[in-house]
């Protein structure tokens, strides 16, 4: 309820939005936010995916678009309602193409039985040369094929250069139409004011000594999303994701508590449990260690791992009957537009343009 706006290391002190305050130690965890790698106009028209607020725009989005489709026979304005882009072939770009393509093959075509779902197109848009380029090949192999399962259409060794809200060009040369364009296809730190300039490391992120001290500072840490360890094994830093937050996070509450009781820091190390991601419905990629599943079994264990960490065993069960309920009806969950998506929408584009340090 308050923001961090500057941070005064000589004075131990940082300035809020509800006024100054001392520290002993301060711990950054300000996390990462969307990198648009300073492009306007994609700032202004595209969808961010980084928090439950973007999440409720793009289902208001999605139905809204749904809704007009209805009023309109003009076969562009279909189309540009109809179809959708998602740009970056990571774990959330890969995890939302494969959501939509489920949409438009089994629920969407209930809910507007007068709309001809033919029409609906959904692109993936991916730099690199293949999809979920920190998992291994098979399993990017693997999440290529269950995209193509939903119809998904992808675009590798592609960018999207721009974005006017209703053209979108393409490295390729491609326009494609659509109203709809979310991006997945980047974050960057969100560093605080204030720390030494020896401190400003890659993609806006903190650079942190062994124990996760921002460098420069002896009792200022900096951990999650926002925080660059760079060692041998992790020539640019940890993978911006919950588990090494996590594990930081543990780790500099008992460096601290050792340094109140006067004993010496540890060093961390990051304990890989390893990664996965979800396509849709039975379609999974799981990899720990050299273990490697795919499909049922990995989907499963995909769906186990996200239960485990619903925080409350009420909230759990409740996630739990929801998923069993979509599992066996083939149903999504409920359709509400909420709100006024103006105020969103000003919010996004108010926002000072975020520019992707070299
Ligand atoms: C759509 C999506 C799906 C994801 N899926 C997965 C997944 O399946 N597995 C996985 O491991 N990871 C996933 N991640 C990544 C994971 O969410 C992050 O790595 C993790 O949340 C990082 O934790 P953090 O504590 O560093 O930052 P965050 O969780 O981002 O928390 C940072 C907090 O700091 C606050 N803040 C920022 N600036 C200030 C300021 N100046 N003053 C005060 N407060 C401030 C923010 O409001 C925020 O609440 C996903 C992320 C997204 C967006």
């Amino acid at each position: 309820l308050a923001d961090v706006t500057e941070i005064y290391p000589s004075k131990n002190e940082i300035h809020t939005s509800i006024g100054n305050l001392h520290y002993d130690f301060l711990v950054i965890a300000t996390g990462a936010t969307t990198n648009f790698y300073g492009n306007k106009q994609l700032i202004k028209n595209c969808l961010p995916l980084k928090s439950i607020d973007d999440a409720i725009h793009l289902r208001n989005k999605i139905l809204n678009n749904f809704e007009q489709a209805l009023l309109t026979d003009n076969e562009d304005d279909l189309n540009s309602l109809m179809d959708y882009i998602v740009v970056g072939g990571g774990p959330t770009g890969v995890e939302v193409s494969g959501a939509l393509g489920e949409l438009k093959l089994h629920v969407l075509p209930i809910d507007y039985p007068e709309l001809d779902f033919k029409m609906m197109d959904v692109h993936l848009i991916q730099s690199a040369n293949r999809l979920l380029p920190s998992m291994s090949e098979a399993s990017s192999k693997k999440a290529y094929d269950y995209l193509r399962k939903f119809e998904v259409d992808i675009w590798l060794n592609t960018r999207v250069l721009n974005y006017d809200g209703y053209y979108a060009e393409l490295s390729n040369g491609q326009k494609v139409i659509t109203k709809t364009m979310i991006w997945a296809a980047g974050i960057m730190g969100q560093p605080i004011a204030g720390l030494d300039e020896q401190s400003k490391g890659p993609g806006s992120r903190i650079k942190v000594d062994e124990y996760n001290r921002v460098l420069g500072h002896d009792n200022i840490f900096a951990i999650g999303d926002v925080a660059c360890m760079i060692d041998e094994k992790n020539p640019a830093g940890h993978p911006q994701m919950a588990q090494p937050a996590m594990q930081m996070g543990k780790h500099t509450a008992q460096n601290i508590i050792n340094l109140l009781q006067k004993k010496p820091m540890k060093p961390f190390y990051f304990k890989d449990p390893g990664s996965m991601a979800t396509v849709g419905r039975n379609k999974a990629v799981v990899e720990v260690g050299k273990f490697k599943s795919q499909g049922f079994f990995a989907w499963f264990i995909w769906m186990f791992v996200h239960l485990i960490a619903v925080v409350g065993y009420r909230n759990r069960f409740v996630v739990f009957v929801n998923w069993m309920v979509s599992y066996l009806s083939y149903d999504k969950g409920i359709r509400l537009i909420i709100g006024d998506d103006t105020n969103v929408i000003k919010e996004k584009t108010d926002k000072e343009p975020a520019v992707l340090e070299k």
